[in-house]
């Protein structure tokens, strides 16, 4: 298998592992959305999503578990778990392009995020939280 092979082939499940999968082909972009729709189905910031037009998603396990719901009127759409809710990939925009939530990879995409998108609609709470003032740690913080 050549570098370019293992570059190109990801995997990916949900927390509680009933759904697996993996990704053949380039993931083309990553954006972080900060939109209203997307703070409510990720219960965060923003999404983080990598998108492409070539690649081929195969679902190993937990297809019968796979849920879909589309925001009415909008071509907003969350695809997840019924089991454990966690978003799992899906074709979008009539089935043109692959949506790969990235926090469901088990393994590195092979992009960096190349935007922060709707930044308009953001959380009035992000730009501390994007500060650097604010404090990390490798785990949580100390008692
Ligand atoms: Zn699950
Ligand atoms: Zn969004």
């Amino acid at each position: 298998m050549s570098d370019s092979e293992v570059l190109n082939h990801y995997s990916g499940s949900c927390l509680c592992g009933d759904v697996s999968f993996n990704i053949e082909g380039h993931l083309d972009h990553f954006f972080l959305c900060h939109c209203s729709r997307c703070r409510k189905d990720s219960g965060s910031a923003h999404s983080a999503n990598l998108f492409s037009s070539t690649a081929t998603l195969n679902i190993l396990s937990g297809e019968d578990k796979i849920r879909q719901y589309s925001v009415p009127n909008t071509r907003h759409g969350h695809t997840f778990c019924s089991t454990c809710g966690s978003p799992l990939p899906a074709r979008i925009m009539g089935g043109k392009v692959l949506q790969v939530p990235a926090g469901s990879l088990d393994n590195d995409p092979a992009l960096k995020p190349n935007a922060l998108v709707h930044m308009a609609s953001r959380a009035c709470w992000v730009d501390d939280y994007r500060s650097a003032s604010i404090m990390m740690f490798d785990g949580l913080p100390p008692a």
